[in-house]
């Protein structure tokens, strides 16, 4: 499914460069549920930024289901991004002003299915996530727990093969996170593949395997680093 070979990222600003990744390479195969694991700063919103397309990197390659994707313009990008990846973040990032529903179903009108096939998508994905009686509310009148299924439901509606997961759990209370993680181990279950980042034990024991980044780079081990 995912293929790195020796990824940098270098940001440039007029006084400092930074290098956010310094040779990473990794693989996740089909179906897998990968956590990454690393210091504030290590570099991990960085690669999954790059893993989804929402970034490029400075150098390396990058195969995303057998296709070279490190170096493509952005219209292409967009496209494979809206076909096959499905995103959650620690913020939510719901839209404030569209409704539950609304939101859910914004991505079935980015792939371009029909308004009856959408509805009934929509309807259904409501169900499974627990919150169909909040599909007329705005993101502001949900708990941080009701968002965060929101954007759970919008990250699988388009039914991609991808979930990238950025500290998923990091605005919720313990009950929330393990519900939130609860969902997610269950995609995978379903054959979803995962890639994860987080700061949390509890929530990367979910996971199949845990890589650990540290300073930009893989490293066996943390322990000695923190
Ligand atoms: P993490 O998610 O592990 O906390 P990040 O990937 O966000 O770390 O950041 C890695 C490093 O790259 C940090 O030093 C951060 O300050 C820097 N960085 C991230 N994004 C940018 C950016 N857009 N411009 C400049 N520096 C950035
Ligand atoms: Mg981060």
């Amino acid at each position: 499914m995912i293929e790195i070979e020796n990824l940098y990222k270098v940001f440039r600003t007029e006084e400092v460069e930074t290098v956010a990744l310094n040779g990473v390479s990794m693989s996740v195969a089909d179906g897998e549920f990968v956590a990454v694991m690393g210091p504030s700063g290590c570099g991990k919103s960085t690669l999954l930024n790059i893993l989804g397309l929402l970034d490029n990197p400075t150098d390396g390659r990058y195969r995303l289901a057998g296709e070279e994707v490190g170096s493509l313009r952005e219209r292409q990008r967009t496209r494979i991004r809206r076909g096959r990846i499905g995103f959650v973040f620690q913020s939510f990032n719901l839209i404030d002003e569209l409704n539950v529903e609304e939101n859910v179903e914004l991505p079935l009108r980015y792939l371009g299915v029909p308004a009856r096939e959408r509805r009934q998508r929509v309807t259904e994905m409501l169900r499974r996530m627990g919150i169909s009686h909040r599909a007329q509310h705005y993101p502001q009148q949900l708990s941080g727990g009701q968002q965060q299924r929101v954007a759970i439901a919008r990250a699988v509606i388009g039914r991609p093969q991808l979930i990238l997961a950025d500290e998923p759990t990091g605005n919720l209370d313990s009950r929330n996170g393990i519900e939130v993680m609860e969902l997610l181990s269950e995609l995978n279950r379903e054959g979803t593949t995962i890639v994860m980042v987080t700061h949390s034990q509890r929530d990367a024991a979910y996971a199949q395997r845990t890589v650990n980044l540290f300073d930009g780079q893989i490293v066996e081990s943390l322990e000695d680093r923190l």
